[in-house]
């Protein structure tokens, strides 16, 4: 019997947040991919209850963050603390975590910004203000608009520093990364080379968080534009093509892309990778003529091209997104033979489908 593969990839708006079940008669493997936002914490824990039943298991096998971005990241760290809080620690957990010193750095800036709120909500007097005076300097230059990139990066920080408290097994996910007994999954990207190349954290964090912020201004901006698409009269390939594919965070392009292949038929889960991503893959025909897939960074136009849909001409595709989704890419899927799903049309979506 083949192995059986059973996804659920949860509403959590523009995120991401998908339990896997993996299964055969000998074998039982339960993994999630990123957890969303923290809020959507009760609804994941729900989910997950569920298919570990269904397991026979106490918690998740491997649990994935794919990237910092709240969106991906918040439910992670929720997960895995509320595991460990009720005694079943979960397998491991695949993380790209920065070194130590971005680590301190990240944190202290937070320390430093949240101290100088504190005083300015409360009007502090002069001296209060002399006293904050190393804080001013830390956050010299550091923007509000910053916030919740300072803020997910300190989240990432933190699981990394509970997992290594609490003994918990975490590596960083580069292709050769093995699961015992579970050949069929396997990372494809961001290989080491990659990652270092176009590393989300470089030495100074107020950097990294304008660089960061910049990018995903560039993609709101996008949610802006999502401009409607006459069917009858413009081809969406054409159009997904003539958008720019510039401005994508580094968090997003180093995002993990994860190949579950099942005797031939591949399962594609791609975060929010990008083009730049896909082309840099060592083993590029991996990601062709796939059965499923994931699709990038939320259906957003930024991170697809025809030519990377033609190769990897998906016959079912799953949008975990709303106001990130492009009707461009959801025509040039459609072009290409994909049934194309959302979860923002249709809530939590199951593979296999129901009859
Ligand atoms: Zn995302």
């Amino acid at each position: 019997m083949a192995l059986e593969i059973e996804i659920k990839v949860l509403n959590v708006g523009d995120g991401d947040a998908i339990i896997v079940y993996l299964h055969d008669a000998q074998r039982q493997f339960v993994m999630l991919i990123d957890g969303g936002e923290r809020k959507y914490l009760a609804d994941l824990l729900v989910e997950l209850e569920v298919v570990l039943t269904q397991a026979g298991k106490n918690a998740p096998d491997l649990v994935i963050c794919t990237h910092f971005d709240s969106d991906h990241i918040r439910g992670v760290a929720a997960v895995v603390e509320h595991y460990h809080t009720i005694g079943r620690d979960v397998g491991e957990v695949w993380i790209h975590a920065p070194g130590r010193s971005l680590v301190k750095e990240a944190a202290s800036l937070l320390e430093a910004r949240n101290r100088l709120r504190a005083v300015e909500e409360s009007r502090g007097s002069g001296a209060v203000r002399l006293a904050r005076l190393g804080d001013t300097l830390l956050t010299d230059g550091y923007d509000a608009r910053h916030d919740l990139l300072l803020e997910s990066l300190n989240e990432m920080c933190n699981l990394v520093e509970f997992m290594n408290e609490k003994l918990i097994h975490w590596y960083r996910p580069f292709p050769g990364i093995k699961i015992p007994g579970f050949p069929e999954i396997e990372v494809l990207g961001p290989s080491r080379d990659y990652f270092e190349e176009n590393s989300p954290f470089p030495n100074d964090v107020k950097e990294m968080l304008n660089h960061e912020y910049s990018a995903k201004n560039s993609e709101l901006q996008i949610i802006n534009e999502n401009h409607q698409l006459n069917r009858d009269e413009e081809n969406p390939c054409d159009l997904l093509d003539a958008a720019s594919k510039r401005g994508l965070s580094k968090a997003n392009l180093t995002s993990v892309i994860l190949l579950i292949d099942i005797e031939g038929e591949k399962y594609l889960f791609t975060a929010d990778a990008g083009v730049k991503s896909f082309e840099s893959l060592d083993e590029p025909e991996k990601i062709e003529n796939l059965h499923w897939l994931k699709v990038p960074h939320h259906g957003s136009i930024k991170n697809l091209t025809s030519e990377l849909i033609e190769r990897m001409s998906p016959r079912y595709a799953y949008i975990s997104g709303d106001g990130y989704i492009s009707d461009h890419v959801v025509g040039c899927l459609e072009a290409h033979g994909a049934e194309v799903r959302t979860t923002r049309d249709e809530g939590l979506l199951r593979w296999p489908l129901e009859d």
